[in-house]
C-alpha cells in the first residue's frame, strides 16, 4: 500500500486490457473509472467498442465494477446499466475508502482486484492507496484547455511507469 502516483501498468485504452492479462495478474474483479475512461463526459451511451470489450471482460468471469468521483446520479446509472455493470458514485477518489467500500460489497480482497482509470491524481493514487492493481488508460477526449493541463501536469506519472502495453 501506498501513496504512489505512479502506475503499475499503462494501456492506450481499456479495449488493451484483456482476460488473459487480468488473470494472468490473478485478477478476478475488475474496478472501473467511469468518466473519460469507460465513456467521454457528458454521453449517456457507452461507445459500442467498450460495451463489446466489457461483454467479453464479464463473459471471462472477470467482475467488472464502476468507482465514478461523479454523482451526477442518471447519467451515471443509465452508464451503469448500459453495461450493466454496478458501481459506487462519490467514491472519493484519490482517497481509497470507494475501493474498500467496493471490496466490503462485492467480497473480494486488493491482491485479485485492479482499477483502471484515466486519471493519476485519482484513479492510480486510489487503486495504489488500497493496494489493488493500478492501470492507467488514455482518456477518451480531451475536449477542453483544464483537462488538457491535467493531462500535461500528469505526464510525468505516466512516462515513470515501467509496463506500457500496447
Ligand atoms: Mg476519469
Amino acid at each position: 500500500m501506498s501513496f504512489s502516483p505512479i502506475p503499475k501498468y499503462s494501456f492506450p485504452s481499456l479495449r488493451g486490457i484483456t482476460p488473459d492479462f487480468l488473470k494472468g495478474h490473478g485478477i478476478r474483479l475488475l474496478l472501473l473509472d467511469l468518466d473519460n475512461t469507460m465513456a467521454p463526459y457528458g454521453t449517456e451511451l457507452p461507445p459500442e467498442s467498450i460495451a463489446i470489450w466489457a461483454r467479453d471482460i464479464k463473459k471471462s468471469g472477470i467482475d467488472l465494477f464502476i468507482i465514478t468521483n461523479n454523482n451526477g446520479s442518471k447519467r451515471v446509472e443509465s452508464l451503469a446499466e448500459a453495461f450493466d455493470v454496478g458501481y459506487i458514485m462519490s467514491a472519493k477518489k484519490p482517497f481509497a475508502t470507494g475501493i474498500k467500500r467496493a471490496l466490503k460489497q462485492l467480497g473480494r480482497q486488493p491482491s485479485e482486484t485492479a482499477l483502471a482509470g484515466d486519471q493519476i491524481y485519482t484513479d492510480v493514487i486510489a487503486a495504489n492507496s488500497a493496494g489493488v492493481l493500478s492501470i492507467v488508460v488514455e482518456p477518451l477526449k480531451l475536449r477542453n484547455p483544464l483537462l488538457n493541463l491535467r493531462y500535461w501536469l500528469e505526464a510525468p506519472f505516466r512516462a515513470l511507469c515501467r509496463n506500457k502495453m500496447r
